[in-house]
């Protein structure tokens, strides 16, 4: 089973912008690798940090390496 993570930038932590949520399922999104073609935009060669909303399924996607990511126990 995937581990849920809560993620944060700088002070804030993120929420889902759909149903609020603090908790994500984490994916990172190589957006230069040989299945990018989907984002192949003008900053493809970076890497993209997808956080699936663990109660709604939203897909929020960032592409900033600032963005923290803490494991939830529970
Ligand atoms: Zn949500």
């Amino acid at each position: 089973m995937a581990k849920a993570v809560r993620a944060s930038l700088g002070e804030m932590w993120i929420t889902c912008q759909v149903c609020e949520s603090d908790r994500f399922r984490e994916r990172g999104v190589k957006l230069n690798s040989t299945g990018g073609e989907l984002f192949n935009l003008a900053w493809a060669d970076e890497t993209a940090t997808g956080l699936i909303c663990w109660r709604c399924g939203y897909v929020h996607l960032f592409v900033n390496r600032e963005i923290q990511l803490h494991r939830v126990k529970d």
